[in-house]
């Protein structure tokens, strides 16, 4: 599989253990008929620096990136947009981008989703996409979510150390 740089160094293996190894907390979720299971594990927003911008992404994916064409292929549907420029993706979206994981409730989810997501002004995230991670007879798989019939699914040797 070809992959930049950026995207062959992010250790997803890594990510997962990182989060599941977060103190859990509470859930925050109340009801009559809810007793909070105190599994909340919260986000890793920044935990790999990506590329430096949305138009960035863009041009590794159009190099042949196929993990940075996930990426961009899911988040661009998004933009609800016809005529998509780089110059207004550099205007509007500022901010470097960074895979990292979802906050998540384990006897909910079980696992967090994989996310990317831009680092924008005052500090904090903004999500740009999420993936569900899964291993399956060997490798690594991910696919978009929540388009189960535009499940794209990348083989990634980066990941494959998860195996
Ligand atoms: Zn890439």
């Amino acid at each position: 599989m070809a992959m930049c740089h950026l995207c062959s160094g992010f250790d997803i293996r890594t990510l997962l253990l990182e989060s599941a190894a977060q103190t859990p907390e509470s859930t925050g979720l109340t009801g009559r008929l809810y007793s909070d299971t105190n599994d909340y594990r919260p986000p890793i927003h920044f935990f790999h620096a990506h590329h430096d911008t949305i138009v960035g992404l863009k041009k590794s994916a159009e190099r042949g990136c196929q993990l940075c064409d996930l990426f961009w292929s899911a988040w661009v549907k998004t933009i609800n947009k016809a005529d998509v420029t780089e110059e207004w993706l550099d205007k509007t979206f500022k901010g470097k981008l960074y895979l990292g994981a979802s906050g998540w409730i384990e006897v909910r989810q079980g696992a967090p989703y994989i996310t990317l997501s831009q680092r924008i002004s005052n500090g904090t995230a903004r999500t740009l996409c999420s993936f569900e991670a899964f291993a399956d007879r060997g490798m690594i798989l991910i696919s978009p979510i929540p388009s189960v019939t535009n499940i794209i699914q990348i083989i990634s040797q980066a990941m494959a150390s998860l195996c």
